[in-house]
């Protein structure tokens, strides 16, 4: 591991003044940065321990929460708003790690950490993410886990997060802090595609911070579930998964339905064709799996992970079918 200096930092301000130029990281929980360290991926100069900042769940006077970006994820899994009025990301929290790594990482480290794509962590092996410009050897090797949806010719890696594709579905806003001010960002349009720099993921300028996670007041969030595919029932990276919220009639039609899909892109993929396809449509198995179709009509597999579409297809009904049910 290359050297680096340490310092922890005391407010927001500090923080993004520590950082300011080439060479330094955030450093939250470090559950995935360290590793990359050791691996020699990530070479930073100097790490700005942040997690003595923003550590609290704040109610909002809509009825939102502001999450604190160095809340760690146990914490928020456990939270009782979260697990009563937002259950699709206390589940999606409890399905993405073991106690151990849940205690220890931060939401807004959840948010920003990188692809476990192996190529991208073998030094040995071209990736557009590691080195850009060095091709990727993922495309014709060994591409089981990787995506269906959005990828490039340059990087076909997918998003690790489970938390990011639920706080996708509940329509969360990015809090940051830079040299140039605070803003927002909706959740949405705050992770990448990979087009022709895989190594950008993030629409954050150099150096700024997150400071917070908002959920907006949500009413649908409250009918809203996690179900995560994966090769094993402990803790493993998703096949597929998908978050879901929806919101029956009396009629037995869709009222208002949110969907995300994790395990399939380079960013947790919003899947918006099928929730246009789903609105006013009756609440039942067959539009559920013609809103499926939709939305994966553009899917384009690899050599190897062909099965993924099919697999998101019956996914995603299933978790429509166990919310309709739940509706009825
Ligand atoms: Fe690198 Fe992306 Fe290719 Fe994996 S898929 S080797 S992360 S460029």
């Amino acid at each position: 591991m290359k050297p680096f200096t340490y310092a922890r930092a005391g407010d927001a301000a500090t923080a993004v003044r520590e950082a300011a130029g080439a060479g330094a990281k955030y450093l939250g929980g470090g559950t995935n940065l360290v590793d990359l360290m050791r691996e020699r991926v990530e070479a930073p100069d100097r790490l700005i321990d942040v997690t003595g900042l923003s550590t609290e769940i704040a109610e909002q006077a809509d009825g939102g929460l502001l999450i604190g970006g160095a809340v760690r994820n146990t914490k928020l899994a456990e939270h009782l708003a979260v697990r009563t009025r937002y259950p699709v990301l206390a589940r999606a929290i409890l399905s993405g790690a073991s106690g151990q790594i849940r205690n220890m990482a931060t939401v807004a480290g959840n948010l920003l950490q990188r692809t476990r794509c192996t190529y991208f962590y073998d030094e040995a092996m071209r990736c557009n993410k590691r080195a850009p410009g060095s091709g990727c050897d993922a495309i014709d090797g060994f591409n089981r886990m990787h995506a269906i949806l959005g990828a490039s010719p340059s990087c076909v890696a997918t998003h690790p997060s489970d938390m990011a594709v639920a706080l996708v579905t509940l329509e969360a806003v990015v809090h940051v802090e830079g040299a140039g001010g605070s803003r927002t960002v909706p959740l949405l349009d705050f992770h990448r595609l990979p087009e022709g720099r895989p190594d950008v993921e993030t629409v954050l300028a150099p150096g700024e911070l997150i400071t917070a996670i908002e959920l907006p007041a949500s009413p649908i969030a409250a009918r809203s579930t996690y179900r995560k595919v994966r090769d094993r029932a402990s803790y493993a990276f998703a096949l597929v998964s998908v978050a879901a919220a929806l919101e029956v009639d009396g009629a037995g039609r869709v009222a208002e339905v949110r969907l995300a899909l994790g395990g399939v892109a380079h960013k947790p993929w919003r899947a918006l064709t099928a929730e246009a396809a789903l609105e006013g449509a009756p609440a039942n198995a067959d539009a559920f799996r013609a809103a499926a179709e939709a939305e994966l009509a553009f899917a384009a597999p690899l050599r190897d992970n062909g099965f993924k579409i099919e697999l998101a297809k019956r996914t995603i009904v299933a978790v429509l079918e166990e919310l309709a049910g739940a509706a009825a």
